[in-house]
């Protein structure tokens, strides 16, 4: 038998205290997943999901989102809905309604991949759960890796749909730690795995998810996210786009866009954002941008229909989005 012990941060400073030695839980629809199948082994759990919960209008007009607030309840907030609909599809398109209902922001940022290699404790190697041991996903059977960002230690998805929106709207993560308070640039938090994928993010020992903070956007209140996926819910995404675009006198003044479901990382997707600034928004423009940001695909037998996917998706989600802005 397992002795487990479990507590519960009343504030932010108790859990960054605590949250040294224990194993932080928010809604635990990963971590507990993860234990019970023998990847995940922590000896004290410290329950954060009673953390700040909320969200607030900052000084300059963007919304600090607190990382103990429910999945459920940032798709349901009329603000994100308003000002920031790629975020709350996003989360739609994740999980279930009770999955939703348990899983925290936070949680939900550093929720681990979905690879089976994984997850297979009893019979796959996986440097990401053993380092050092290799990477069975590798020629194996899976079509949920990934084929952007990839090493040769592990090709394993990033599978958060929260997380491709909030890297397309440029969201700052909030942490509290023994050092003090920090904030880190999203696109900076998920690390690529390079030769040691057991270092997801950059959260330093100790440290704690506080919030997120959404900037203010004059693309976001037109953004979409789209999911494709095996079944029509309750599945990750084989890809996923979420994008916004803004238009000046005929000719794409911002583009913002992130990927999922093909990176180790939710993928923000700069270089295809780089061809369509100042371009007027033609079909073979969006050709190109989308080409442009597939062009360095490595793909496994399992994975080759990704890249053409992920054109075809980003392809079509750039053409409604600027339809509706013309
Ligand atoms: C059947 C099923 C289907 C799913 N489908 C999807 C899907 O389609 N799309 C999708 O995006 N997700 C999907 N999910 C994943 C789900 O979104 C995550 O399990 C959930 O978001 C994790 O949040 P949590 O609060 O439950 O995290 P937990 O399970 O409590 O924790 C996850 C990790 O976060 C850490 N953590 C928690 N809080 C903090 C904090 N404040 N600071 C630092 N670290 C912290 C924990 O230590 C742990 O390592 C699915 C899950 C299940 C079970």
């Amino acid at each position: 038998m397992t002795v487990l012990r479990y507590s519960r941060a009343a504030d932010l400073a108790e859990a960054v205290s605590a949250g040294q030695e224990a194993r932080l839980l928010g809604g635990g629809t990963n971590l507990i997943d993860l234990m019970r199948k023998g990847v995940e082994r922590p000896q004290h759990l410290l329950d954060v999901s009673r953390l700040p919960a909320g969200i607030d209008e900052t000084e300059d007009g963007g919304l600090l989102i607190g990382g103990a607030l429910s999945n459920a309840a940032l798709a349901a907030d009329p603000r994100i809905r308003a000002h920031y609909p790629m975020l709350s599809r996003a989360v739609l398109a994740g999980a279930s309604a009770q999955i939703r209902n348990m899983a925290t922001v936070a949680g939900n940022l550093m929720q681990r991949t979905r690879c089976p290699y994984f997850a297979d404790v009893a019979g796959a190697s996986c440097n990401r759960r053993v380092p050092g041991s290799g990477c069975d996903a590798q020629g194996g059977v899976s079509r949920y890796t990934a084929v952007l960002g990839t090493s040769k230690s592990c090709i394993a998805a990033h599978p958060s749909d929260m997380a491709v929106a909030l890297v397309a709207l440029d969201a700052v993560v909030c942490l509290e730690g023994p050092a003090g308070p920090r904030r880190l640039a999203i696109t900076d938090f998920h690390l690529l795995p390079g030769d040691s994928p057991e270092k997801e993010t950059a959260l330093a020992p100790g440290e704690v998810i506080s919030g997120v903070v959404l900037p203010p956007s004059s693309l976001a209140a037109r953004s979409a996210y789209r999911k494709v996926r095996d079944r029509a819910s309750y599945a990750f995404a084989l890809v996923s786009v979420a994008a916004g675009l803004r238009l000046e006198a005929g000719r794409i003044a911002e583009a913002r866009i992130a990927l999922g479901g093909v990176g180790t990382v939710p993928w923000r997707a700069a270089r295809a954002e780089a061809l369509l600034i100042g371009a007027e928004p033609t079909p073979e423009l969006f050709a190109r941008a989308a080409d442009a940001e597939l062009a360095e695909a490595e793909t496994q037998p399992a994975t080759a229909f990704k890249p053409e996917l992920a054109r075809r998706t980003l392809r079509a989600v750039l053409t409604t989005l600027a339809e509706d802005a013309a």
